[in-house]
């Protein structure tokens, strides 16, 4: 690179810092191209990215397809707020009622973000219940907006914000019996992620999944599964309630299901009756432009067989890095290319030592690292990643 290039993108970093609303800290390169999984930053250097764009990039960045797709969208129509047809949104809600039949999953809302979808499936939840009552769990994340945030459990995202929207309580996840407890006559919703991701990625088992869609059953409250950051592939599974045959009342979709192009979906099952028109709405959701990114997302999805690929990529990479036996390692687990790895110590210094080594990725909570590779990440670059933890484990100080 050139000393002009890098004063360039010295100078347009060093703008966006004097102009940032100053959330977030930035550690990272300054990134100006993705293909697949690598990712190339304003001095031309490349790295292999397990972070894409915090699970949102299950099929690559710039997957043709997608390029395609939204090139084509982008030159007919951008907008159609849903007081009107759009071709593209009427087969994107097809398919995910398709995919989701077998679960009986009969309806979609489309909204933009993740957030957006935990809001939406908590309002659905409640009118439709008539009970105001949510119970999510400890470690739970679901979003920064005033309902999700209620739902998160985090006390540093949480406290500042006091007080937030009534009725909520939050629960250990996995136990069953403290669930139970705390469902009432007043509960409307039980909402829980299938694996926890910036909780740790804590991966639900079936007995406390079937058991909590048991218990809203029994007590007459919807289950919500937040699938943000599980679905679409990323677990071996379109979603991840599929690993434990589980039939939810409502399930939140963002992140990767249009490959970047902001979206969120709410997935409404069998139980759920009739919400009374014009209780929710929002000008962009379902727009041409994020269901026809969506919609090539989920063909690249079936043709290229990504679901299966995350399943044994994921259980190679797991066995691998079990293989390291590092004295800082406490845990590993995760299901297909959804990955955490459980130090015994701050996770800060692993994820700046793989950077170094030309490797994305992210913390979820103090100690454990998380990877979130595209799905079509090559066998090759997936050896690198071990390579580059097994390399930078060892450089940690004792
Ligand atoms: N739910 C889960 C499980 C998430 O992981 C996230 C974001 O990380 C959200 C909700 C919020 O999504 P968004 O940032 O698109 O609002």
């Amino acid at each position: 690179m050139s000393s002009t290039q890098e004063l360039d993108w010295q100078s347009w970093a060093d703008s966006e810092d004097q102009t940032t609303s100053g959330v977030y800290t930035k550690q990272g390169p300054p990134l100006v191209r993705g293909v697949g999984a690598r990712l190339t930053d304003a001095s031309g250097q490349e790295f292999i990215d397990c972070v894409a764009g915090i699970g949102t990039g299950n099929v690559g960045h710039s997957h043709p397809i997608v390029v395609a797709a939204i090139q084509h969208q982008a030159s007919q129509l951008t907008i159609c707020p849903e007081i009107f047809h759009h071709e593209e949104r009427a087969k994107l809600q097809r398919r995910l009622v398709d995919l989701g039949a077998s679960a009986g999953i009969e309806r979609v809302f489309c909204c933009n973000s993740g957030a957006e979808a935990v809001e939406a499936a908590l309002k659905f939840a409640k009118i439709v219940s008539g009970r105001p009552g949510v119970v999510a769990a400890m470690r739970g994340f679901h979003g920064r907006s005033m309902g999700a945030l209620s739902a998160t459990w985090e006390k540093k995202y949480r406290e500042p914000f006091e007080p937030l929207v009534p009725g909520f309580s939050h629960v250990p996840y996995g136990k069953l019996d403290r669930l139970d407890a705390a469902i009432g006559d007043e509960t409307g919703a039980v909402l829980l992620e299938v694996i926890q991701g910036e909780g740790g990625v804590r991966v639900g088992t079936a007995e406390y999944l079937q058991g909590a869609q048991a218990l809203c059953r029994e007590r007459g409250a919807f289950l919500i599964l937040d699938e943000v950051q599980t679905g679409i592939g990323r677990t071996g599974r379109t979603f991840a309630y599929e690993h434990f045959d589980l039939r939810p009342d409502l399930v939140c979709l963002a992140k990767s299901l249009a490959a970047g192009v902001p979206i969120g979906a709410v997935l409404i099952g069998e139980r759920l009756g009739a919400i009374p028109g014009r209780v929710h709405g929002s000008t962009f959701g379902g727009n041409p432009l994020a269901a026809a990114a969506a919609n090539a997302v989920l063909d690249v999805l079936e043709d290229e067989g990504l679901c299966a690929r995350a399943e044994r990529l994921g259980g190679q990479l797991r066995a691998q890095l079990r293989a390291l036996e590092s004295p800082h390692v406490r845990e590993i687990r995760g299901l297909g290319l959804m990955i955490g790895i459980e130090l015994k110590r701050k996770v800060g210094p692993l994820v700046t030592a793989l950077r170094s080594r030309g490797v994305l990725a992210l913390g979820a909570g103090a100690t454990v690292l998380r990877l979130l590779p595209p799905l079509v990440i090559s066998e090759a670059d997936l050896a690198a990643v071990v390579a580059a933890i097994d390399a930078s484990l060892k450089e940690l100080k004792e």
